[in-house]
């Protein structure tokens, strides 16, 4: 190994690990800094081979996996694409080479000059990221928005200017290799089970969403939800200890450590310093996101804004602009007076849950996919109290049929069978609700994929209804 690893510049020879958006977009930041750049990729190099020719044209050199061992030995570091998990072989390799291993949310850190807003949680990242990132543009501060959202982080930081603000989404497997990455405002909105197939318990899991706050400091914000059982708990006693920023807490639910919170129906603030007299921030009838999950997004989405000191004015202006994102309980079709309801992202069942607790309507939901080792049993028991039936699909069907009254359940093969199936279940005033609680890749290319599979039959059956 030679020349000084962490800086990411001229003096670097990097190798970046995995050639999807992420990384091209690590290889072409890196490039541009004056690093010279390695890329490999486990995939077929024949299925690359596009991208390795575009790569070339900017003087990025494609490593084939099996020679990578020739060339360990001149490389200062290496940046893993958010897809690839810490204990691939060849992150193993380069590791064994006692070359530095970075994530790319820990490079993307390291060259922000921009103070960083970070959002994890099991539910709600990109919502209220985008949020965020409309709240602090409402503000008039110049807002880059990027990560798991969809844009490479790396992108966003590196044009971000010092007065500037980056909003990252982050996901806990992307936490579990930072090293130094720390933002000014961290929030986790919730810890609800999900990629149990890839952690062993709920505590190692937690634990990975932890890391958000591990390296910050006193100057640094923590926004935590006090009616989430785990993230709450981190609020008092010795837990609480385990936070180095400033905790500022809310809660839909009464609890004594809230700083924002309901009073009544109006969302309020007790500032945590200076004058202590409520301010009330906005009423909830603004907020134009259906459900009670979406009111705890927003609340956490303000009180990130308070915490960086933005006009309040700007924050409700921005709440009340804010529609949601697609796929995300998105209405997509009326017909006959039955509503459809596209919110293909609910991937494990505490989504499926809000949803279910989001309408006041009878429901005929569909549901199902690839499950991810979850347990469906509080799934099944919303679907008890919320839903008059529910179609299942994929191959997580016979699953949540266990926890779910036979006589309430049907089964179709494609999406246009179960959206037949639940609109001739469906009387006037019902909704139709897509919400899976599992992964779409039995069937489908990818969550969007099967939300617009849904709205394209949605919207075929209302044309037939006229
Ligand atoms: P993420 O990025 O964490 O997957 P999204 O904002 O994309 O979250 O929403 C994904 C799914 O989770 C949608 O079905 C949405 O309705 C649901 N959801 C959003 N916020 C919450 C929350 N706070 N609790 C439970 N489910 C939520």
């Amino acid at each position: 190994m030679n020349g000084q690893s962490g800086a990411f510049d001229a003096g670097e020879q990097v190798l970046v690990i995995g050639l999807g958006r992420s990384g091209i977009a690590t290889c072409a930041v890196l490039r541009a800094r004056g690093a010279t750049v390695f890329a490999t990729d486990e995939k077929d190099p024949e299925l690359l081979a596009e991208v390795i020719a575009e790569l070339g044209r900017s003087g990025i050199r494609f490593i084939p996996p099996a020679s990578l061992c020739a060339w360990t030995q001149r490389l200062t570091s290496c940046v893993l694409s958010p897809g690839v998990p810490l204990n691939n072989e060849l992150v193993r390799r380069v590791q064994a080479a006692r070359v530095p291993v970075y994530s790319e949310i820990e490079v993307a850190y390291r060259i922000s000059r921009a103070p960083l807003v970070a959002v994890t949680g099991t539910k709600g990242k990109t919502t209220t990221t985008a949020l965020i990132g409309a709240m602090f543009a409402r503000a008039g501060k110049t807002t880059h928005v990027g990560g798991n959202i969809g844009n490479a982080l790396i992108t966003e930081t590196f044009t971000a200017k010092p007065a500037d603000w980056v909003i990252a989404e982050v996901s806990s497997f992307q936490l579990e290799s930072i090293r130094s990455f720390k933002p000014k405002i961290a929030t986790i909105l919730n810890l609800s089970p999900d990629h149990l197939d890839r952690y062993h318990s709920m505590d190692e899991y937690g634990e990975a969403k932890f890391r958000i706050f591990a390296n910050q400091g006193p100057g640094d914000t923590f926004v935590g939800n006090l009616d989430d059982p785990a993230v709450g708990a981190l609020s008092e006693g010795d837990a609480a200890k385990r936070i180095p920023s400033r905790a500022l807490w809310f809660g839909i639910t009464p609890h004594r450590n809230a700083t924002l919170y309901l009073r009544g129906d109006r969302i309020t603030y007790a500032p945590p310093s200076g004058d202590p007299r409520p301010v009330e921030i906005m009423p909830l009838d603004e907020i134009g996101l259906v459900g009670r999950h979406n009111v705890a997004n927003v609340l956490a989405a303000l009180l990130v804004g308070l915490a960086a000191d933005l006009d309040p004015h700007a924050l409700r202006a921005a709440v009340r602009e804010f529609s949601g994102l697609p796929h995300r309980l998105e209405h997509v079709a009326e017909s006959d007076g039955v509503l459809f309801i596209d919110d293909s992202k609910a991937t494990n069942p505490g989504s499926v849950v809000a949803a279910l607790e989001s309408f006041d309507r009878p429901i005929v939901l569909i549901a199902g996919g690839k499950s991810k080792r979850t347990d469906f049993r509080a799934m099944g028991q919303a679907i008890a109290r919320r839903a008059k039936a529910v179609v299942l699909i994929g191959e997580a069907a016979a699953e949540i049929a266990g926890v779910v009254e036979a006589k309430r359940t049907a089964r179709a093969t494609s999406m246009d069978e179960a959206v037949a199936i639940a609109r001739a279940l469906a009387v006037p005033g019902d909704v139709v609700l897509l919400s899976p609680g599992c992964a779409s890749f039995d069937m489908f290319s990818s969550a969007e994929a099967r939300g617009a599979a849904f709205a394209r039959a949605a919207a075929g059956l209302a044309a037939v209804h006229g």
